[in-house]
């Protein structure tokens, strides 16, 4: 049955970007369309650390031509349905249940997909924990957060990844190191100095807590700049810029974290905030990676080596634009819904209310234009 029906479209992951393509494709009343989760719904955000807050603010500007920047569907606003400008992860998991459940988007949880290949007939077929399934285009929507990205020095693996962290609480008072400053290190030592703990971040990029730049994925958020100078007045936390780890060592008891300027020592784990890979492995071998470990796609996010395949998400990458937020990647959604349509001769109307809304984004010369002020 499986083989004479294949299905037109599996979009596999169940985050705000599998969501969001799988809203799109829905608008359109495209048939035979599935999505595979091997978790629940929003099941990334609801491993996010009980103190962290979403970085993008939520603001419900959608009459006004401004949609909620962590929107996925372009007349939805977290900011109203949640009733929070900065929602906690689990809040923000709610947001996407009820959009899976006020759109009627059928979402098999409890799926893993475990290998996805190209057939001759141009079809996909993948292995899942429910058997093969056949398709026409596959989305890969996996996300990043649930592969931390540990660093090459000896000893990391004393350190403990804040991917792994559900609590700042559990870590109590006392020194802790924390290597990597971006948004992950600074938001852990927010929240260990509000808790009481002195805490050292150890950053190799002397400027990025010093410069503000127009694009937030390179810079730190005005609502981490905001935390951090309140934070920052309490005295407990010491920012070393341009210092390397070199290696970690556990020495009486205690953790030497060993950079190139000076050795710090740290009472807990250090805590590792080097940032996530992209998790491909399903589909790995179907990418063209470039040096910096990203997919090359084309200009409708689809893979160079696998047509029909597209990705979508943070890990979607095209020269310099970096669309690892959620009001980036959402920009693609309808990029890549219209390419899955077209193909099928299948209308694309519907796909003019992302127009509407200012939710596609296809000129990408604009990316990374400066601000006035
Ligand atoms: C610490 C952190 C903070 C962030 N804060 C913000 C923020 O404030 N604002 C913002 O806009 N963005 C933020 N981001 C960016 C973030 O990556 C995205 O917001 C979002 O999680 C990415 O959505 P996604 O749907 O691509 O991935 P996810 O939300 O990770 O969803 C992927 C889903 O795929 C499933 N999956 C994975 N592999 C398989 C498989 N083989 N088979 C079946 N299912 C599978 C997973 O279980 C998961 O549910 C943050 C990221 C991190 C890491």
């Amino acid at each position: 049955m499986a083989l004479q029906h294949p299905c037109n479209t599996v979009i596999i992951g169940a985050g705000p970007a599998g969501l969001g393509v799988l809203a799109a494709l829905r608008q359109a009343q495209l048939p035979r369309v599935r999505l595979l989760e091997r978790d629940r719904i929003g099941a990334s955000f609801l491993k996010w650390p009980k103190q962290m807050r979403m970085i993008s603010p939520s603001f419900p500007g959608n009459s006004f031509g401004a949609p909620d920047l962590n929107a996925i569907v372009p007349w939805t606003s977290p900011a109203l349905s949640l009733g929070s400008e900065h929602p906690a992860g689990a809040a923000y998991a709610r947001y996407l249940e009820w959009i899976a459940e006020t759109y009627r988007l059928a979402v098999e949880t409890g799926v893993e997909v475990s290998r996805v290949d190209a057939e001759p007939d141009g079809t996909f077929r993948l292995e899942t924990s429910l058997g093969h399934v056949r398709s026409r285009f596959v989305v890969w929507a996996a996300g990043e957060f649930q592969q931390p990205r540990y660093p090459p020095f000896p000893g990391s693996e004393l350190g403990l990844h804040t991917g792994c962290i559900r609590d700042y609480e559990g870590l109590g008072a006392g020194e802790r190191v924390i290597v990597g400053g971006c948004e992950s290190g600074m938001d852990a030592a927010i929240h260990l100095s509000r808790l009481g703990a002195t805490v050292t971040v150890i950053e190799k990029n002397i400027q990025l807590y010093r410069e503000t730049n127009p694009d937030p994925s390179l810079a730190l958020s005005p609502f981490t700049l905001d935390r951090l100078r309140e934070a920052r007045a309490a005295g407990r936390i010491r920012i070393v810029g341009g210092a390397e780890v070199q290696q970690i060592e556990r020495k009486n008891g205690l953790y030497a974290v060993v950079t190139t300027k000076k050795t710090y020592v740290s009472s807990g784990r250090p805590l590792l905030a080097t940032g996530f890979s992209p998790c491909a492995g399903p589909v790995a071998h179907l990418l063209e990676w470039n040096s910096e470990g990203y997919a090359v796609l084309t200009e409708c996010d689809e893979s160079t080596l696998a047509p029909g395949l597209f990705v979508a998400g943070p890990v979607v990458r095209h020269g310099a634009a970096i669309f690892c937020f959620i009001y980036k990647f959402r920009q693609r959604f309808a990029v890549v819904a219209r390419a899955i349509l077209e193909r099928l001769g299948h209308p694309t109307e519907s796909l003019d209310i992302y127009r509407r809304h200012g939710m596609i984004l296809e000129d990408l010369s604009c990316c990374g234009e400066a601000c006035a002020c």
